[in-house]
């Protein structure tokens, strides 16, 4: 469909692309049930939706599922969730044995790397790329042996396979561990907007899912639900070999700043959950957290960085590339003669994406029908 006449559907579904109200006249709905139609969204489709665990001791034993529109609860038994009957293909994860911890943000002598990013509750497109190239096997588990995955954030938001994205991840994470590999999932601007509570982005489909548990969107994933206390534990940014992971970017503040990795990487963790006015009356939190800081900072693309002011940031962390997603491309992309590896392609939209695929000196791109090629 073109995108005006996407637009045009989108505004009369009662949601403008930023997520605010928009009013609109009974007489529009039909018009927007047809426009629905041919995009093969239905109106009536009821929502399949979860698992839900939450960490208070009245629930913590108990799974919640949302099957046909109705909330539904199993028990957890030896941490092994198991899914209502006729509640569509829901995830049915082992939950982790001991409370997640704290990982180390730097490593060196890793022998394969991939990486991708902004998933975007795309759960689908995420896995066809990720079992194209072999990082994950048939029945979606990790594959990829000692090496390392990076997901440079933004799996909230937008889409509409948030939860199989996370519990996914959440499995994988433990999986990539016992095979000597290891998953980074790095925190991304859209990770903190929900954690902050600011959810002008989620997916319309999980108001319902929020209804039925009597809680807000953000609080299916604060501090005391599994998913919120895992993401919690993780880092921002991520230094491996001689490349650097982030969401957005650094930028030339981050120097003045003198900022390193480690100290950034734990005012992140502490701060997830202030509000946005806490976090702006913070002068260095300010910066982090917003415009020049790593989950948002968009400089590499705007023309406004000279080769050398990118030297100066390569050198700064002792690095040759910097790789990053949240500004949306539409493939892996190689910028200043590779040193910025911009990794977000629009996997967002729902209809493909790439990988970037390292080995030694060599860094590839990713298709997605399982191609690669030299970047
Ligand atoms: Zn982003």
């Amino acid at each position: 469909m073109p995108t005006l006449l996407k637009k045009i559907a989108s505004c009369i579904l009662n949601k403008t692309e930023h997520g605010a109200s928009v009013k609109f006249p009974l007489r529009s709905f039909s018009l927007a049930l047809l426009l629905a139609q041919s995009t093969g969204v239905n109106a009536a489709d009821k929502i399949n939706d979860g698992p839900y665990v939450f960490l208070d001791k009245e629930r913590e034993n108990t799974a919640f599922w949302v099957c046909d529109d109705k909330l539904k609860q199993t028990p957890i038994i030896e941490h092994q969730l198991k899914r209502p009957e006729d509640c569509a293909k829901l995830a049915e994860p082992k939950l982790h044995s001991q409370a997640p911890i704290v990982e180390a943000d730097t490593y060196s002598n890793v022998g394969m790397i991939v990486a991708l990013s902004d998933v975007h509750g795309q759960f689908d497109v995420m896995i066809n790329l990720l079992k194209a190239h072999r990082v994950i096997d048939a029945n979606n588990r990790w594959a990829f042996g000692d090496g390392h995955m990076v997901m440079t954030g933004d799996m909230f938001d937008r889409g509409h396979q948030v939860n199989e994205v996370l519990w996914f991840l959440y499995e994988l994470d433990k999986q990539a561990e016992a095979a000597g590999g290891k998953l980074h999932l790095l925190m991304g601007n859209h990770e903190q907007m929900v954690f902050r509570g600011d959810v002008r982005y989620v997916n319309d489909r999980y108001q319902t899912s929020a209804n039925l548990l009597n809680r807000s969107y953000d609080a299916l994933y604060n501090k005391g639900t599994e998913i919120g206390r895992w993401l919690r534990t993780k880092n921002t940014l991520v230094k491996i070999n001689n490349l650097l992971f982030m969401h957005g970017g650094i930028s030339p503040e981050w120097l003045e700043r003198k900022l390193d990795i480690s100290t950034a990487n734990q005012l992140f963790r502490e701060h997830l959950d202030d509000s946005k006015e806490e976090l702006k009356q913070n002068e260095l939190l300010n910066f982090l957290f917003f415009k020049n800081g790593p989950t948002w900072y968009r400089g590499y693309f705007k023309d406004e960085l000279k080769d050398n002011e990118v030297d100066n940031i390569l050198n700064y962390f002792n690095v040759e590339h910097i790789v990053v997603g949240h500004t949306s491309q539409e493939r892996v992309l190689g910028l200043f003669n590779n040193k910025i590896i911009a990794i977000d392609s629009s996997i967002k939209d729902g209809k493909s994406g790439e990988l970037l695929l390292i080995k030694g000196k060599s860094f590839s791109r990713g298709l997605y029908q399982g191609e690669q090629r030299t970047l």
